[in-house]
């Protein structure tokens, strides 16, 4: 697994790039103890609230420096992403389709980054 070099993986990995500036900057206030790196061996971390999205932002940091992810597990990484911040959006005003916001531009782009990882994707692991 060395050297794949998909067009597709590296746009997922770049479109990763905005919720973990999200997760990042809704995290970052809070008192964790580990500076928000996931610490599985924790019990402080196993019942927090944020854990989720810590813990994606910590599996996030280890796919944007290495290209060993297969493409199955971006395409994971990326659905969480979608399904977070589309429930942050829920929160405020965004009409349907007509919103030109960062999120909501962002939300359509992964959404078909989404698609095509699944379709491009000969072993989906489900
Ligand atoms: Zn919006």
């Amino acid at each position: 697994m060395n050297g794949t070099h998909n067009p597709l993986r590296n746009q997922i990995l770049e479109v990763l790039e905005f919720p973990r500036q999200l997760v990042r900057a809704e995290l970052a206030p809070k008192q964790c103890p580990h500076d928000i790196q996931y610490d599985v061996a924790d019990p402080v971390c196993l019942h927090c609230l944020d854990g989720p999205e810590c813990q994606w932002l910590y599996a996030t940091d280890e796919v944007a420096s290495l290209s060993s992810r297969s493409l199955d597990e971006l395409a994971q990484a990326l659905e969480f992403a979608i399904l977070s911040v589309a429930a942050q959006l829920a929160h405020g005003v965004h009409p349907e389709s007509k919103c030109l916001c960062s999120s909501c531009a962002w939300l359509q782009q992964a959404d078909q980054l989404h698609k095509q990882a699944i379709q491009s994707n000969p072993d989906p692991q489900l």
